[in-house]
């Protein structure tokens, strides 16, 4: 797909100051700085300038601005994206478009238990203006206090409560847009039925801003819970956390809203960098899950029914040991030994990240084969598997290993890992991203994975919207 021809005048600008106000058009290098690079500092780019228009009708004006000077439009939100696909190319001829200044809660419906907010609403906020009504908004990840619900949507965000409530697309009703030709397009229906066509909502969502711009949507509440405990158990195998899933699911139906797998290396490494952290088991176990239980009755209700469940567990042998929360402050520690995995592995050094899918039944299979594999390619590499293994979604990470240079074990062997990863992914007919997004990060392994068949119909589609190429170019299809 070739780019559009990009004007190199400052005429560009001059309009946009004239559309937000000279203070929104950010052409200081330091004030567009924090904009130029992604969260992990793995890509830099440069822009002619980050555009920060404060509502739609904003927005739509700088987007018929961009088309009519065929500049590019890179739409950014909180910037806590893994796969680059907020940050501008290198060229310094495209345009940021930061959503952010979108911050208004434009409705709350408790009786149809939907809320309508506009992109740039930070994720934590949307989840406390719910709370306040009375409601549960689900959507939960660690860069919550960041990232926003555009961001959410166009990367179909996962999280902690996909096992319940779905991953974000399961949790929109309805979206507003601006088309990359400076069009709105009002979707904001709060239905839970519409069966009128083509579903141009799913199709923006999980689009990482190449098909328009998000600018408001109408999200999905729930009733917010009586009682969250959560408990840790300890399994010798992932093939066992599959039974234990089963079982979880049997005794609990709805009420699991978490399971999480941690291997345990994944312990060793948050005992290493995080003493503080307790490992609460006296042996060492292959794998520990984090359950999570989110009752509409009652603590005591949720309790009884952890106790009935872990009993069965071991009594069938499934389980080797187990500990139930008994505070606030345990459910805490317990929820802070998983959230503090990427972090301790970021300490140990530069790793070979993979967030991938496979149906939930080949998870065992999938992590013993891989792992051998690996074993064989790169002797010593060592393995940090944990994730969201109720919804079929492992971090499957690699670190160098023990005492070897992080820069120079990526440098040799990222390839070669890759492959073997997503050579097994493909195998088990699952997925190279199952949470991140492919962005810039991977848009050459999905070229590859995927079939020539899906890749001429997503090019159909993006030529169809975008036939200039110019919203975030480069990203997710080419
Ligand atoms: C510590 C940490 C933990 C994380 N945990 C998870 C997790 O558990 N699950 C998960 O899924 N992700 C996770 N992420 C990744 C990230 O937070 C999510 O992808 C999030 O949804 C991105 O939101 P954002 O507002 O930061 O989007 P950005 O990073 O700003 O943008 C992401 C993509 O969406 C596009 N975009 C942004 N806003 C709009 C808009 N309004 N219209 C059109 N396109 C737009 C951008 O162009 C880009 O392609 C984590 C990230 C961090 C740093």
């Amino acid at each position: 797909m070739s780019q559009a021809n990009l004007d190199t005048s400052s005429a560009f600008l001059d309009a946009c100051a004239a559309a937000i106000g000279a203070q929104h058009v950010l052409t200081n290098t330091h004030d567009a700085a924090p904009y130029l690079a992604d969260w992990r500092r793995r890509y830099r780019g440069a822009a002619r300038a980050v555009l920060c228009p404060a509502d739609t009708s904003e927005v739509a004006a700088l987007v018929r601005l961009a088309h009519a000077h065929r500049i590019a439009l890179v739409p950014q939100g909180g910037n806590t994206g893994l796969a680059g696909g907020a940050t501008p190319d290198a060229s310094g001829q495209q345009a940021v478009l930061s959503l952010r200044r979108l911050n208004r809660v434009r409705d709350i419906d408790p009786h149809n238990n939907t809320i309508t907010v506009e992109a740039g609403v930070i994720l934590a906020e949307v989840q406390a203006h719910a709370d306040e009504a009375g409601r549960l908004f689900p959507l939960s990840l660690a860069s919550e206090g960041s990232c926003t619900i555009g961001g959410n949507l166009s990367t179909n965000a996962g999280g902690t409560g996909v096992l319940r409530y779905g991953n974000t697309r399961e949790l929109c009703l309805g979206l507003e847009v601006v088309t990359p030709d400076g069009e709105i397009w009002d979707g904001l229906r709060g239905l839970r039925k519409d069966n009128t066509g083509y579903d141009l909502r799913d199709l923006y969502i999980g689009a990482e801003g190449t098909l328009g711009v998000i600018t408001a949507a109408v999200m999905k509440l729930h009733p917010l819970p009586a009682a969250r405990v959560t408990a840790l158990a300890a399994l010798g195998s992932a093939h066992a956390a599959l039974d234990f899933l089963a079982l979880a699911q049997r005794y609990a139906g709805p009420l699991l809203t978490g399971f999480e797998l941690m291997s345990d290396f994944c312990m060793q490494l948050v005992g290493r960098h995080f003493p503080q952290l307790r490992y609460p088991f006296e042996q060492r176990h292959a794998q520990v899950v984090l359950l999570e239980l989110s009752d509409n009755e009652s603590e005591a209700h949720a309790r009884t029914l952890f106790e009935r469940l872990m009993e069965a567990a071991l009594e069938q042998g499934v389980v080797e040991d187990a500990v139930v929360a008994e505070s606030l402050a345990q459910s805490q520690a317990f929820w802070n030994l998983r959230e503090h995995i990427p972090l301790a592995q970021a300490q140990e050094g530069l790793n070979v990240k993979h967030d991938i899918g496979v149906p939930i039944s080949r998870i065992g299979q999938f992590i013993e084969e891989t792992d051998a594999d690996i074993a064989r390619a790169v002797p010593g590499a060592r393995m940090v598997t944990f994730g969201h293994l109720g919804d079929g979604n492992l971090h499957y990470n690699v670190q160098a290993p023990e005492g070897g240079d992080p820069k120079r074990f990526l440098a040799d062997n990222e390839k070669t890992l890759n492959r073997i990863v997503y050579d097994n992914v493909a195998r088990h007919r699952g997925t190279i991203s199952a949470e991140h997004g492919l962005g810039q990060l991977k848009l050459d392994e999905a070229a590859h994975y995927k079939s020539p068949v899906e890749l001429k119909l997503m090019r159909a589609l993006k030529t169809a919207l975008d036939p200039l190429n110019l919203m975030n170019p480069g990203k997710v299809v080419r």
